[in-house]
């Protein structure tokens, strides 16, 4: 059967309930950008905080593209903000900041394993990978329609393929319910699709989501192709289930 839409995702996929989350282990979050581990896997990581599953958040990109004009905003001041946010973000959702790593490569520019500046990314992720003993990855899915999300993926399997722990590894969806062609959509042998229930999450998701202020609001008011998550794109993230896909 083909999963085409949000709703067909939930409704076929294979409830992943606190009995399984507890058994994840120590978990690495692996966010490309300050906002993705709210969106994408935010309920999930409040139930696994509240579960006492030891949690790590490494972010990718150092989110200083996301207003590439703004005078008010320089590049130095929006890193600073954006690290600020998402600190701030997962205090909600559990995580202390000694739980967090910013590799700060350039965002938008994030290396894939065809350009430059990849196996210099493997061995600073891989390093967070090894440091913690990681038991679960969940990361982008693969084929998420923002190049940043899939180069953070070619570094995550190029990582986990060189490593020697035995892994888990869960994909997030955040850019595939806007934006996808029919080749980025996950064929039915790729994995089994979970849902996560989050309805108990779900205040926690939302206050973590409006952390990042300089995302969600017009708080840097001076760049015209400034980003913001719109009301639409949100409503994809205000929802009882969060997805997550686990590879074979
Ligand atoms: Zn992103």
């Amino acid at each position: 059967m083909d999963l085409i839409s949000q709703d067909d995702f939930i409704r076929h996929s294979r409830l992943l309930g606190p009995d399984q989350l507890g058994m994840l282990g120590r978990t690495l979050i692996v966010a490309p950008h300050q906002d993705d581990e709210s969106l994408g896997c935010g309920g999930t990581i409040y139930l696994l905080t509240q579960l006492k599953i030891p949690i790590h958040v490494v972010f990718i990109s150092d989110g200083s593209m996301s207003h590439p004009n703004s005078k008010k905003f320089p590049s130095d001041m929006l890193v600073a903000l954006r690290e600020e946010e998402a600190v701030k973000a997962l205090s909600i959702l559990g995580v202390e900041q000694k739980d967090i790593t910013f590799l700060r490569l350039k965002d938008s520019l994030l290396p894939c394993t065809e350009t430059p500046g990849f196996d210099t990314a493997v061995v600073a992720f891989s390093k967070v990978l090894s440091d913690f003993n990681t038991e679960s990855i969940i990361c982008p899915w693969q084929r998420d329609p923002h190049k940043d999300h899939r180069a953070t993926w070619q570094i995550v399997d190029e990582a986990v393929k060189k490593c020697t722990l035995s892994i888990r590894q869960f994909e997030y969806f955040v850019w595939l319910w806007e934006r996808a062609s029919p080749g980025d959509l996950p064929a039915a042998n790729e994995g089994v699709i979970w849902k996560v229930n989050i309805e108990m999450a779900k205040d926690q998701k939302k206050k973590a989501v409006q952390a990042h202020v300089s995302q969600t609001t017009l708080l840097i008011d001076d760049d015209p192709e400034g980003f913001i998550l719109s009301a639409e794109v949100l409503a994809h993230f205000n929802t009882d289930y969060e997805i997550l896909l686990e590879r074979k």
